[in-house]
């Protein structure tokens, strides 16, 4: 961890970090997203692609984009507390960040330094499940339940999730409760528009995609979007991104690399966005 302070004073603001976050402890049926981050870096890198977004920004010579590298985490409540540490810091020095899971669990802490760095947050969660459990298998923490911990601290103002296809009656209960804005999959029409007024935090869950397009991913629930889908989407917004996580990649269910390269593809996609962002709102 050392090296993420030893190098912030060097930070230029406006910087779009990349951190790797590779903890599936509280994932609550497959292990398998720890390795993740090192499969979207080799994805990224492959000399099979070049890096440049499709909307024009090339990453590979974009001195604006910055790979610090995986945080070594030690177990869930170190997860926590350094997971936010290090995007506090990361934000204090004008950079922005996006982070590549490891389970959904990580999110919580991400928004908790975003939240309290940014007031009013406003957040747009891709994902197949709504992830507001009160507790999941006797835990707070399982990556069933972040936004519901998100929700309950007011670390953000609004929260809208798209492609949900999973929701049951504790779920509706739960997004009643905190006015969450749901989109579900079966309503998803081309053209969507979302209802932000401000920046927004991007959490990308992987099974937002239908299996088809990414298997990589511990829970499969067919019925998802395609990857055009959601790069259209993303690059249809009309805020700008403050930072993003994209997470639930289950390399040990990858076995063609598929998701990998799609994680890869969504993250040039993102980080893009982010630099344009920031150079928008500086
Ligand atoms: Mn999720
Ligand atoms: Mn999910």
């Amino acid at each position: 961890m050392g090296t993420f302070f030893e190098s912030l004073d060097d930070l230029k603001p406006g910087t779009v970090t990349v951190i790797g976050i590779p903890w599936d402890e509280n994932s609550s049926f497959l292990k398998g997203p720890a390795l993740a981050p090192a499969r979207i870096r080799e994805a990224l890198l492959s000399s099979s692609a070049n890096l440049c977004s499709e909307t024009g920004m090339d990453l590979g010579s974009e001195p604006r984009f910055l790979d610090l590298g995986d945080l070594e985490i030690t177990g869930c409540a170190a997860m926590l507390k350094e997971v936010e540490e290090v995007i506090t810091g990361l934000l204090e020095h004008g950079g922005s960040v996006l982070s590549l899971g490891g389970d959904h669990a990580i999110t919580y802490p991400i928004v908790k330094a975003y939240g309290k760095r940014f007031g009013g947050l406003e957040i747009l969660q891709l994902d197949a499940h709504p992830d507001v459990y009160d507790e999941y298998e006797g835990s707070r923490l399982s990556h069933a339940c972040p936004f519901a911990r998100i929700m309950e601290e007011n670390l953000a103002k609004r929260l809208v999730q798209v492609g949900i296809r999973t929701l049951n009656e504790h779920q509706r209960m739960q997004v009643k409760r905190f006015g969450i804005q749901v989109i579900e999959m079966r309503a998803l029409q081309p053209g969507l528009s979302l209802p932000f007024e401000g920046p927004i935090y991007l959490s990308l869950d992987m099974d937002v995609l239908d299996p088809a397009y990414a298997p990589g991913v511990s829970h499969h629930e067919p019925g998802g979007m395609s990857t055009r889908d959601v790069l259209q989407l993303i690059q249809g917004l009309d805020v700008p991104i403050l930072g993003a996580d994209i997470v639930e990649f289950n390399p040990q269910r990858d076995p063609a690399g598929i998701t990998a390269m799609t994680a890869a593809k969504l993250l040039k996609e993102i980080a893009a966005l982010m630099i344009k962002s920031s150079a928008d709102l500086a």
